[in-house]
């Protein structure tokens, strides 16, 4: 009774331990300080002329490349422009990637990696060099995230000094970055309209492209709740698309493309199911057209292969004839403008200098990190270890006892079970990629319904597996080894992807083990909790058939 009471009192709390590390994995992604945000941004101005008097760029939220054509007014832009398929970055999702677009850093390198990012983004942005190049920039959208990823405290700016060589050490102070909540917050956007979809946005849409700002950013939210309410290939999600192409049509009807350009994209797909985070296909390929001035018609995949969501800031900065925001890792689609040889000359030497800096920076960071990790990691493995070594002694001993007993029935069945439960429920209706999560879900969350399903697989086999036992004692001793092969079984892979994933994590584990990670931390909760209701039901049953027994 003592060996079943000591299993639960430590399952419960290997249970909690594990559930609050699953839940938690995520949000350790997110990386408050990078190592680009510590650097002075290269913003050399190339000094090329203007190509277009004022830039849209639109950001259509979810929108995957194939379901973006057969849309009159996105079809028209294609025919006067450049029709591209272009690359979201890992991990797919929308706060990361307007960041991506808007500073040209994907989310490895910009720190921003997930949707709970909420510390302040000091990534050099295309907002920061239109201020700095005394122009205007303003927003409407119909989804908030856009501009609140962006809120910084007042006068908060990029560093302003650095050198390559000063990074010798990892600075990923969190509590320094948190913004409390009565600080005061500062929008990047001169002017910034948050509006009901289609009407609301429509109408600020129009009122924008009637007014003056040099840079005019567009959200839409409507696809991408679409696509996670009833999935990319539904009727319902090729709607919401087509009310984006005609909303938009609306609200730029009045523009003169012979003066302004347009730039179209999106921040990642959507599967079919609905969802995205990982490295789909259907997730990554995104639209990118270019129509109107300084754009150069008819420019395609073969004339720019391989642009992806970081070449948008830079390019968008070129038909604006300004500096690109200094800390980011992607290029000037020169082949897409109508830039004469010289000032195509200086915006790829401009592009050279400022990509060699921050690519040092990056990989340096990635070096230091790579150090940490490795002493992370031997200490964590050796914790491991040492506890694996503890439980068995103690089983040892209680076996010894006779409180514990091991049987063949219990490692061939129950345990088995239990995994083929979790893991089949994971691999079947969700996927082993984080792109498995619907709208605004928790990864943590969403495992551990297939956890309770599990839970509930480990109670009932057990409880066949100890059926005709004749003396609680000889109950509880097989339950007891049930209970502590099942947590073994889920603690130790727990416990060695704990320990082979430490911080710092500058970056990003792959999309499987993005869902595993926290998998087999939720397991180790629902083992847990499934050993804990099992030997109370033992209890319960053989005290209750001993009380019901006659004589
Ligand atoms: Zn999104």
């Amino acid at each position: 009774m003592i060996v079943a009471i000591a299993f639960v009192v430590l399952g419960l709390i290997g249970a909690v331990q594990a559930g609050l590390a699953g839940a938690d994995f995520m949000l350790d992604l997110e990386e408050a300080r990078p190592a680009l945000v510590q650097a002075k941004p290269v913003t050399t101005d190339p000094g090329t002329p203007r190509l277009a008097r004022r830039v849209f760029l639109v950001i259509v939220d979810g929108l995957r490349f194939d379901k973006s054509y057969e849309l009159p007014f996105f079809d028209e832009l294609r025919r006067r422009g450049v029709d591209l398929e272009a690359s979201s970055h890992y991990p797919t999702w929308s706060r990361p990637n307007y960041v991506s677009i808007l500073t040209g850093v994907p989310p490895l390198a910009s720190g921003v990696r997930t949707n709970h990012h909420t510390t302040p983004v000091l990534i050099d942005s295309l907002m920061d060099r239109i201020h700095a190049s005394g122009m205007r920039v303003a927003t409407a959208t119909d989804y908030d995230a856009l501009p609140r990823v962006f809120l910084r405290p007042r006068g908060q700016r990029p560093a302003d000094a650095y050198d390559v060589a000063d990074l010798t050490e990892l600075d990923d102070e969190r509590p320094s970055g948190i913004v409390a909540p009565d600080a005061d917050l500062e929008s990047p956007f001169d002017d910034g309209r948050y509006v009901p979809w289609p009407g609301g946005f429509t109408e600020a849409g129009t009122a924008l492209a009637a007014g003056s700002a040099d840079l005019v950013v567009f959200l839409v939210g409507a696809p991408d709740a679409a696509g996670h309410a009833k999935g990319g290939a539904s009727p319902e999600y090729r709607e919401a698309v087509r009310e984006v192409d005609h909303a938009l049509s609306r609200a730029l009807a009045r523009i003169d493309l012979t003066l302004d350009a347009v730039v179209i994209t999106s921040d990642h797909g959507h599967t079919d199911r609905g969802g995205h985070g990982g490295i789909e296909p259907e997730v990554v390929a995104v639209p990118l057209i270019l129509a109107g001035a300084g754009v150069r018609p008819g420019a395609g995949s073969t004339t720019a292969p391989g642009a992806q969501l970081i070449d948008v800031a830079p390019t968008v900065a070129a038909l604006l004839g300004i500096a690109p925001p200094g800390h980011g890792l992607g290029r000037t689609l020169v082949e897409l403008l109508a830039l004469d040889d010289t000032a195509r000359q200086k915006r790829l030497d401009a592009d050279a200098m400022r990509l060699a800096v921050n690519r040092a920076i990056v990989a340096r960071a990635s070096q230091l990190s790579d150090a940490l990790v490795n002493e992370h990691r031997t200490g964590r493995i050796a914790l491991v270890i040492g506890g694996a070594i503890l439980s068995i002694g103690f089983v040892l001993f209680a076996i010894r006892r006779k409180t514990l007993r091991l049987r063949l029935r219990t490692g061939l069945v129950v345990i088995p079970a239990f995994f083929v439960a979790y893991f089949g429920l994971i691999g079947t209706i969700g996927r082993f990629s984080p792109s498995l999560l619907p709208a605004n879900a928790h990864m943590a969350g969403q495992l551990a319904k297939y956890g309770l399903v599990a839970m509930g697989v480990l109670v009932g086999t057990s409880m066949w597996a100890l059926r005709n036992r004749p003396t609680l004692a000889a109950r509880l001793a097989e339950a007891n080894g049930i209970a502590w092969i099942g947590l073994m079984a889920t603690m130790i892979p727990a416990g060695l992807l704990w320990a082979l994933f430490p911080p710092p994590y500058v970056t990003v584990p792959g999309p499987v083990f993005l869902v595993v990670i926290p998998a087999v931390q939720v397991a180790v909760a629902a083992a847990a909790a499934g050993v804990a209701l099992m030997l109370a039901l033992e209890v319960f049953v053989f005290g209750s058939r001993a009380l019901g027994r006659p004589g």
